[in-house]
């Protein structure tokens, strides 16, 4: 069954930049996507409008059958407990401490507050720790984040996404930050959380090797359209 489906979708920021226009394509559970294409191509905006970070003009997004575009906010906020979102500047609160940035995205989109750890019970706690030490930062789980490699960081927004127990994971850009070793570490997390979890990853990654080299299909994206939906082994590396 289909996780998510685009359909007629355009975005068109201010009077004169169409940033995508008629995207249509599906993702089934459990895929590993690669969104490829030049900068400025549209693949940020193609991430952020399947949670509805930011709103498309026109067209249709099912998500687990839901229509992104026309719930409700309440139900849309529910839904994006599902969808985890991996971020290429982190995101995190680097004052706080690792598990807390963990905990503290449960409380949901844009919250702040300090003092987290007491609002959770063991069970919670426990969880947050359990992920943080799959993604091998038991050592890291009470260090504020701000003393954290770039590598850590980006596994503490893998951890925080992860903990919502979400059906799909959206990174934008999760590498670009990183060094070739780093971004190995979080790529070979990604796919291992796709393959043994489950969970169905859409990546946007300016790197078309590593794009091929993970991913079960890619989306090519250019001037705010696919221009390539299929197998890693179709694309053609001198395009
Ligand atoms: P990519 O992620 O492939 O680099 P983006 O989705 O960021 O592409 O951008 C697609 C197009 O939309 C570009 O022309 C970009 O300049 C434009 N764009 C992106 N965000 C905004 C914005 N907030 N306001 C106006 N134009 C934007
Ligand atoms: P980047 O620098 O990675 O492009 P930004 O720091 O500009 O991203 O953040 C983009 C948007 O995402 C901001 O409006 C921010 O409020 C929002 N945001 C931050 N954290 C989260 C989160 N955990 N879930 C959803 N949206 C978030």
């Amino acid at each position: 069954t289909m996780l998510l489906e685009f359909k007629q979708v355009s975005k068109q920021y201010g009077t004169d930049t169409k940033a995508l226009t008629d995207v249509n394509f599906a993702v089934k559970e459990g895929e590993f996507v690669s969104i490829i294409g030049p900068s400025g191509a549209g693949k940020s905006t193609l991430l952020r409008c399947m949670n509805r970070m930011i709103d498309a003009s026109s067209g249709k997004i099912l998500f687990n059958g839901s229509d992104i575009l026309a719930c409700t906010k309440q139900e849309l906020k529910r839904l994006r407990t599902q969808m985890g979102m991996v971020f290429q500047h982190y995101n995190l609160v680097n004052r706080l401490s690792v598990i807390e940035n963990v905990l503290h995205g449960r409380l949901g989109y844009k919250s702040t507050l300090e003092g987290v750890l007491g609002l959770y019970s063991k069970e919670e706690r426990h969880q947050a720790y359990t992920i943080l030490k799959t993604l091998g930062l038991e050592e890291q789980v009470y260090k504020r984040c701000d003393q954290l490699s770039g590598g850590q960081k980006q596994r503490v927004g893998i951890a925080r996404a992860l903990v919502q127990n979400p059906k799909i994971l959206l990174c934008d850009e999760p590498i670009a930050s990183l060094d070739p070793n780093a971004s190995k570490v979080i790529m070979d997390h990604l796919r291992n959380i796709s393959t043994t979890m489950g969970i169905t990853v859409i990546v946007n990654l300016h790197q078309v090797d590593t794009a091929l080299k993970y991913s079960d299909r890619v989306l090519g994206v250019n001037k705010g359209t696919i221009v390539y939906d299929g197998n890693p082994s179709g694309i053609n590396r001198e395009q």
